[in-house]
């Protein structure tokens, strides 16, 4: 593969935007460079009144050291959906290209591709979650700089297997985003190690999930040290404010904490599941990776509606591919609950309003 082809042509043309602060980095006393207000406004360490440092230089080399790849190999977005956008920017030409999408996935990659008016070309998974490779094949074409893989799977909550990830790889003449936003939920390692054998491969992790930080939008890319050169010529120059910057390096060293709450979360899907078994409106829940279940049901705007009247907001997910489901995120032991609680007075009345009727 040469990546500089799939490069969509505009931007291969386009001289970057070069910050005040990317052009000098060392240490001065005084900075008359990016005509910020020179009165200091701090928080904690850091002066607000600065713009922050447009690579985000520390939290790059703690995501490296972290993930076990180089500080040239990171990328970070303001959230995974900047880079989601920014990828689309990257390869696909607006009006020409197409990106493929496994379905049913996260919406967000049909968003953007409708955004950069990107056409979608949908292969399904199967009802075991994974994608054919066939399938992949028979709808690329020479436009087709990108494709999508989500495992662990946002709805399904289903991984996609290693072999079928390398199949891809190795066949697909794009590249392969693997979104991994709930792979700290799951047993299966991550794609980052398979960055050595396949440079056509970007992996995105991010802070909102299981490092419970959506709130500070940080998302994380990892691909060929080339390829993130790319990434950072078109990235707004200070996507990641310096707030973001440092809680996330904060949640670094913390690691272990987050390591607390993800294992609670996982023993929660356990009981969750279990205890949602029991009912007898509900024909299955998939095995998930993730922090969420999702439940088959005839009528999942009914449930939906009804905890919603008791105040536990679920997702709706009607007229998937393969059936009717609801997706219910893994909440707190007592959060859990009210939500089993709540569920099994559902069907023991709508059981009763059969009878009757
Ligand atoms: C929640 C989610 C994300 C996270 O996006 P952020 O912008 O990083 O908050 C990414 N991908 C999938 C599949 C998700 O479900």
């Amino acid at each position: 593969m040469n990546l500089e082809d799939l490069i969509r042509p505009n931007i291969k043309r386009m001289k970057p935007y070069s910050s005040a602060r990317s052009e000098y980095q060392g240490k001065a006393e005084v900075w008359l460079d990016a005509n910020e207000n020179p009165y200091e406004r701090k928080l904690e360490s850091l002066s607000l009144n600065r713009y922050p440092n447009p690579k985000a230089h520390a939290l790059r080399q703690a995501v490296a050291e972290w993930k076990g790849v180089s500080a040239e190999q990171v990328f970070l977005g303001n959230g995974s959906d900047e880079i989601i956008d920014l990828l689309f920017r990257l390869f696909c030409v607006p009006g020409q290209s197409q990106t493929i999408l496994c379905q049913p996935t996260y919406g967000m990659y049909a968003v953007s591709a409708a955004l950069n008016d990107v056409a979608t070309a949908s292969i399904l998974l199967g009802e075991d979650g994974q994608p054919k490779l066939e399938e992949v094949l028979q709808v690329e074409d020479e436009n087709t700089p990108l494709l999508w893989l989500c495992s662990p799977n946002n709805p399904t909550g289903i991984s996609i297997e290693e072999d079928r990830i390398r199949a891809i790889l190795g066949s697909f003449s794009g590249i392969v985003v693997v979104d991994e936003a709930y792979i700290d939920f799951s047993d299966k390692e991550s794609c980052i190690k398979l960055l050595g054998d396949y440079p056509n491969l970007v992996v995105m992790q991010t802070f909102s999930k299981a490092r419970g930080l959506a709130g500070i939008r940080v998302g994380m890319a990892f691909a060929s040290a080339e390829l993130i050169t790319w990434l950072d010529r078109i990235k707004p120059p200070y996507n990641l404010n310096s707030i973001s910057q440092q809680i996330a390096l904060e949640a670094i060293r913390e690691s272990g904490n987050q390591a607390q709450e993800i294992l609670k979360i996982r023993l929660e899907r356990k009981r969750l599941r279990g205890a949602l078994e029991t009912l007898p409106g509900i024909k299955q829940i998939l095995q998930s990776d993730a922090n969420f279940l999702l439940l088959e049901l005839d009528n999942p705007g009914g449930l939906r509606n009804y905890l919603l009247q008791q105040g536990i907001v679920t997702r709706d997910r009607s007229g998937l591919p393969h059936g009717d489901f609801l997706r219910i995120t893994v909440g707190t032991e007592n959060e859990n609950d009210l939500l089993i609680r709540a569920c099994a007075e559902y069907f023991a009345g709508s059981k009763l309003e059969k009878s009757m009727s």
